[in-house]
């Protein structure tokens, strides 16, 4: 199969749909894989990297689309991407389509058969192709609140892990699934007096098996929240209700309760927020402060560490690009139904149930 990578444009997007060595992989499988020239600078990868790999670089995002008959990418593809779309050809990225009509409309109208990577299941539950960039946030929450802590930066001065002689930061994270669990093991790890609050007693038994006396968990109810939230140099927002905006658990008043300088960082924004004071910020300007609270809320937080995303993404996505690849896209799902849930477009239809329900399409 020809396998087009083109430069990903969406604004301030450094990740690449397909690594080096994933396009090797596809090489070494007998497929060709064409790459526009500089798709993988935002990681760091030339495009000798590669042609050293067997892959083919092109001058144009038009002649990677023009040669592919799967194009691979990251982000749902912007306007000028969907009007090089065709009839028969696979696109295989992130798409998000229930709240997009406008997308949506132009996949439906270019005939082309649109692979969504968040919809791609996995039989052991979960989201597959998500879950990485949940582990990234997640992991990275801890990073960007310890520098938002900083008092050149707008907080308390506090050192989360503290010094032999002074108590470390308090770090309460809210939602202890994917994002949360990750949260917890830099926090952990970085010695802060760490707690995690979910309202799923199988997770609050999981987490605490694994993090014994590491970390504790609390029960989040409202009380409890009130309480944790008050005592806390950080919060970490990671709750997800599927399909709905995120709660709002921590509310306005409950910032007047909280330390002067303490950090929220509202993970969860992407779906609205999970605090009263959370509006979306942008890795330029991704603080600002309501009531001496500093907000930390940026919508996009893998995109900051595009080379360690971009290979997370790639561990999660490669197999199945393999597959469609090796054996076309029809013949993959029908042996793996799993991959079947990431079709979301094909020639001409919605097919994807939540998304045609959602935008007014027959499924
Ligand atoms: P997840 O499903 O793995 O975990 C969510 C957890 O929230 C679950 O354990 C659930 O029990 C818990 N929860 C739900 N309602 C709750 C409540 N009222 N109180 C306490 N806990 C509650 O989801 P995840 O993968 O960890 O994702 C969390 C959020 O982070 C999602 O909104 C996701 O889209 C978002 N996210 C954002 C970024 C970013 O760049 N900002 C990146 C990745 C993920």
């Amino acid at each position: 199969m020809r396998i087009g990578c083109p430069k990903e444009i969406k604004n301030r997007e450094y990740r690449v749909g397909l690594t080096p060595e994933s396009a090797g992989e596809l090489v070494a499988h007998g497929h060709e894989v064409f790459i526009e020239t500089g798709a993988g600078g935002g990681i760091g990868a030339f495009d000798s990297h590669y042609t050293d790999r067997g892959a083919k670089v092109v001058p144009t995002a038009d002649e990677v689309f023009e040669q592919a008959e799967m194009v691979v990418k990251v982000k749902e593809p912007q306007p000028e991407e969907i009007a090089r779309l065709r009839e028969g050809q696979v696109l295989y990225t992130y798409l998000h389509l229930a709240p997009d009509p406008e997308q949506t409309r132009g996949l439906v109208e270019s005939g082309a058969t649109a692979i969504a990577y968040e919809t791609v299941t996995s039989p052991h539950g979960g989201l597959p192709l998500l879950k990485p960039m949940s582990q990234v946030a997640g992991r990275m929450s801890i990073q960007a609140g310890a520098t938002a802590l900083e008092k050149a930066h707008g907080g308390r001065g506090v050192l989360l892990g503290g010094v032999p002689g002074v108590m470390p930061g308090k770090v309460v994270i809210i939602g202890g699934g994917v994002v949360g669990f990750n949260a917890a093991q830099m926090a952990a790890g970085l010695g802060a007096d760490t707690v995690i609050m979910d309202l799923n007693p199988e997770v609050l038994e999981k987490v605490g098996t694994h993090f014994e006396a590491r970390a504790s968990t609390r029960f989040a109810s409202r009380a409890n929240i009130e309480e944790a939230v008050a005592e806390a140099d950080m919060v970490v927002g990671a709750v997800l209700v599927p399909g709905a905006a995120a709660p709002k658990l921590v509310t306005r008043a409950m910032l007047k309760t909280m330390k002067p300088g303490a950090v929220l960082v509202d993970v969860a924004i992407d779906q609205g927020g999970c605090f009263e004071t959370s509006h979306a910020t942008t890795h330029d300007e991704p603080t600002y402060v309501v009531d001496d609270i500093v907000h930390y809320c940026v919508a996009n937080m893998p995109g900051a560490v595009s080379r360690t995303s971009t290979y997370a993404l790639n561990n999660v996505t490669l197999p199945h690009a393999l597959r469609i690849a090796d054996m076309g896209w029809k013949q993959a799902m029908r042996a793996d139904p799993h991959l079947a849930q990431g079709l979301n477009v094909h020639a001409g239809r919605v097919t994807y149930p939540a998304v045609a329900q959602e935008l007014g399409y027959e499924a």
